[in-house]
């Protein structure tokens, strides 16, 4: 089965507005800044397509970014 990372329909409204809030998109505007090197980044869990961001639910693409990336530490 091939999940995207963009299907959200399992993902509450309001986690929905909370990445609308922080900015996020699925193409990182900035070549060096993405979810898969932010330190907020949750790597996909075992058996799971996608990752996700501790700022709030639902799935992200690796290569997605928000106003909120920080650097790993
Ligand atoms: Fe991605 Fe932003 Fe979450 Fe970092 S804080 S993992 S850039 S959505």
């Amino acid at each position: 089965e091939v999940t995207s990372c963009d299907d959200l329909s399992k993902t509450p409204e309001a986690e929905i507005k909370k990445r609308e809030g922080f900015g996020y998109v699925e193409e990182s505007p900035m070549p060096d800044k993405n979810c898969a090197n932010c330190n907020l980044y949750l790597p996909p869990k075992e058996g799971q397509a996608c990752g996700g961001c501790a700022l709030f639910k639902g799935p992200v693409f690796e290569e997605a970014y928000c106003t909120y990336w920080a650097p790993i530490v």
